[in-house]
């Protein structure tokens, strides 16, 4: 039984290096790739000639170094590997390459291998890999560009009410109430914000992600995301501090990466588990 599941954990963990390895270029180049895609029909719009560019998507240019050119060769691309082997260098020119490549290589994989282990390798499994594999993406993209993607939002959004349809998760009556309970909490407070303060404080992309982690854990989750996002919040603001990172204070540190943060604390800590830790973030019970 333990053995089966440690055999599913390093298959499962294996496949989530190299998902890590491709979501690594997801995160790079979807927000280049939305916006040449608005460039692109701003310029339709106003009638302008619309630039005729090399192909730039998930598949193709193959990878480059960004200084100096050299095109990574297959056994530069092996996931975290080809960095330690490389020593975190380009091999031609020398300039660093992000530890942030092999981290998230090793951080899909870990919770690629804790849906293994707790699932087996089942479709299940693969649902909560998925749900991991987004979260990481709109984590480190609205980090990069504070922008949360709707194709992603509505992927989580839309593949939440399926799991949720097929009996993997809470029941949908709950799915679909915490789709629409979380766009509203958010939605409102964004309102009432900009009423006291004539700031806006969030995005829409923010309530699309609370709706979409809602349709995941259900209605009666949502305080607990709340609360723990602030939580990653107050976390990460630590950290960028004893790093020295949060020296500008004018660049508005997104919201979207703390619900991420705390969808992927909720499938760490396993979402039958909170409950118990929260108990006063489940004033409703659970169902
Ligand atoms: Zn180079």
């Amino acid at each position: 039984m333990v053995a089966g599941a440690m055999l599913d954990a390093a298959i499962a963990g294996v496949l989530g290096l190299l998902i890590g390895s491709f979501l690594n270029v997801v995160i790079y180049r979807f927000p280049k790739m939305l916006e040449r895609q608005w460039s692109a029909e701003c310029a339709e719009y106003s009638g302008q000639p619309v630039k005729e560019e090399e192909p730039f998507n998930l598949v193709v240019p193959r990878s480059r170094c960004r200084e100096c050119g050299h095109q990574i060769r297959w056994y530069e691309n092996i996931p975290v590997v080809s960095w330690l082997a490389l020593r975190g260098k380009c091999s031609q020119c020398g300039t660093r390459i992000s530890m942030r490549y092999p981290v998230v290589e090793l951080v899909t994989a870990g919770f690629f291998a804790l849906c293994g282990w707790r699932w087996g390798i089942t479709l299940h499994a693969a649902a909560w890999a998925a749900f991991a594999a987004l979260l990481i993406c709109l984590f480190l993209i609205d980090m990069d560009t504070q922008i949360l993607p709707d194709d992603l939002n509505y992927s989580l959004l839309w593949l939440g009410l399926i799991v949720s349809a097929l009996g993997w998760t809470v029941p949908l009556e709950s799915a679909v109430w915490g789709a629409a309970l979380g766009y509203l909490v958010f939605w409102g407070i964004f309102q009432a914000f900009k009423l006291a303060t004539g700031k806006e404080g969030m995005g829409y992309g923010d309530f699309k992600l609370l709706a979409a982690l809602g349709a995941w854990l259900g209605a009666h989750y949502l305080l607990a995301i709340i609360l723990l996002s602030s939580i990653v919040g107050a976390v990460i603001g630590i950290l960028l501090i004893i790093v020295g990172k949060l020296a500008n204070k004018d660049i508005p540190m997104p919201f979207g990466p703390y619900l991420a943060g705390a969808g992927l604390l909720s499938l760490a800590l396993s979402p039958a588990a909170v409950p118990a830790l929260l108990p006063f973030a489940f004033p409703f019970g659970v169902h």
